[in-house]
């Protein structure tokens, strides 16, 4: 009986142990929001990346491994806005209620920021793979702000007892952002009005925050891969005196379209990072604006 009593004592205090330093487990889609949650969360988090930056989160197979981590989350963090359209209803259904949306677990970064290209009609049998806007919010990092300050709020309420960490943490690295958003934008005086095509729509974010000069996408619609017709209606258009100083694909885009176009005009063809882990510089959500700026300046300086 005393056996039993001593047993059943610790027992009850590996639970409450336990639940005093559980972590807060979270499953981020893609890796600029598992960067955010790290940057936010520290060391009282566990975040689970369903895609890596090679990975085109458009279109991602629902691995069986991500079943168990989507049950056992507190917190899911997305890009949303049809983003992962193709993968996350399905996981989703697998989820706890804790993360299904409208509780605090279900973090969605593009319910919180301004969406841009929202079509006013939507034709699906055209193909286009953003009938809810561009889902690519992330690259301008006023956005990366708005959604810090929600999954703050999330957090706070997910794990009260941690409240305060999570506070300091977020003024913390809010303060270091802002500072780096006032060089990042003074460092992109020269960029304003350049030029540029994209391979997929998933720089709009950054083009606008630049206010760089979008000429044309290598898809003739997104998610459609570039044709030779499409390919050599841009060619025309270049050489007919619209100047382009820059060909931008991600990190997980073929290189096939943007070296044939840059072959014949001339112009660099440059791999972006897209996101954290896009290249070896961008290892946290610092280098990869340091990064993607100072590639675009590379290549655009002697233009204009
Ligand atoms: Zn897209």
């Amino acid at each position: 009986m005393k056996r039993y009593f001593i047993a059943s004592t610790l027992m009850l205090l590996g639970v409450l142990c336990n639940n005093a330093f559980a972590k807060v487990s979270v499953f981020a889609c893609e890796p600029e929001w598992e960067a955010l949650a790290q940057e936010i969360g520290g060391g009282n988090i566990k975040v689970f990346t369903a895609t890596h930056a090679k990975q085109d989160p458009h279109h991602i197979r629902a691995r069986p491994s991500f079943v168990s981590k989507i049950r056992r989350a507190d917190l899911v963090i997305c890009s949303g806005a049809g983003l992962e359209a193709g993968w996350l209803p399905v996981l989703m259904q697998k989820a706890s209620a804790r993360v299904q949306p409208g509780t605090d677990g279900y973090l969605m970064a593009s319910d919180f920021v301004k969406i841009l290209e929202i079509p006013n009609a939507v034709d699906r049998s055209m193909g286009d793979i953003h009938p809810e806007g561009n889902p690519h919010v992330h690259l301008n990092p006023h956005n990366i702000l708005l959604v810090g300050q929600e999954l703050l709020q999330r957090l706070n309420r997910i794990d009260a007892a941690n409240a305060e960490f999570y506070n300091e943490r977020f003024q913390n690295f809010s303060s270091r952002w802002q500072q780096a958003i006032v060089g990042w934008e003074k460092d992109a005086v020269p960029l304003k009005e350049q030029p540029v095509i994209v391979h997929h729509k998933s720089f709009i974010y950054l083009i606008s925050w630049l206010n760089l000069k979008l000429v044309g996408s290598l898809e003739p619609r997104p998610g459609i891969p570039p044709t030779a017709s499409h390919l050599e209606s841009l060619l025309l258009k270049v050489k007919q005196g619209n100047p382009v100083n820059v060909i931008m694909r991600a990190s997980y885009e073929s290189a096939e379209a943007s070296e044939w176009l840059s072959g014949q005009t001339g112009v660099p063809a440059v791999m972006m990072p897209y996101t954290v882990g896009g290249d070896n510089e961008s290892t946290d959500l610092f280098s990869l604006f340091d990064r993607s700026i100072s590639l675009l300046i590379q290549n655009t300086s002697g233009n204009k």
